[in-house]
């Protein structure tokens, strides 16, 4: 599948903002990966950064555009396609980042950061929030969300990113993380779950290059 832009809202779950001592949000908040960040979780390993201190896990909901965003139009005509996602993230550099209040590029966007596992049809709100996603790493789960804690749900998301950066075909949004991020370590063993079923997996190599 040809993906064209790559959103991720940031604090979209209570408890994962607090975890990280952040405020709740009022409005959504977005950054962007560029899409050579992107990998797909088919059970191989992938090469992750090394010496730029911790790297973090957030496990996300991920859809994508079917059609070009219209307010008039119902969400199951926008989104055809959901997965699970993880938001890897460089920490320390963040917090660095954060700090001198620069842009979040460098602790979000490296190669292999975009992780994404098979695509899954999208059956509409109300279905999606019977069903938690879930992450294991090392056979222990360590983190299980559903769209109903989000802070901001989907239309909302929807509707901002169209209006502030536009939202077309081939566009993906990671939805956020729940809580329970953490750090990887050489060799973790990552397993997503949709449906309480594995719908992708890796293995994270984290050396220097
Ligand atoms: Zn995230």
């Amino acid at each position: 599948m040809k993906i064209k832009n790559i959103y991720c809202v940031g604090r979209n779950y209570r408890l994962h903002a607090q975890e990280l001592n952040n405020a709740i949000p009022t409005s959504p908040f977005l950054f962007s990966k560029p899409t050579h960040a992107l990998v797909e979780a088919k059970g191989q390993t992938i090469q992750l950064p090394g010496d730029q201190g911790t790297v973090h896990y957030e496990a996300e909901l991920v859809v994508h555009m079917a059609r070009n965003y219209e307010p008039s139009l119902p969400l199951e005509n926008l989104i055809d396609q959901m997965t699970i996602g993880l938001d890897l993230t460089l920490r320390d550099v963040q917090d660095e980042l954060k700090k001198k209040a620069y842009p979040w590029l460098l602790a979000k966007g490296f190669p292999n950061s975009g992780v994404l596992c098979s695509w899954q049809p999208f059956e509409g709100l109300q279905e999606m929030a019977v069903h938690d996603f879930t992450l294991e790493k090392n056979g222990q789960e360590v983190q299980r969300g559903n769209i109903k804690d989000m802070i901001f749900d989907l239309p909302t998301l929807l509707e901002f990113t169209a209006k502030h950066f536009g939202l077309g075909a081939g566009d993906i949004i990671f939805t956020g993380t729940p809580a329970g991020v953490g750090a990887l370590a050489n060799e973790d063993a990552l397993v997503l779950k949709w449906k309480e079923e594995m719908i992708g997996g890796c293995r994270v190599r984290m050396a220097a290059k």
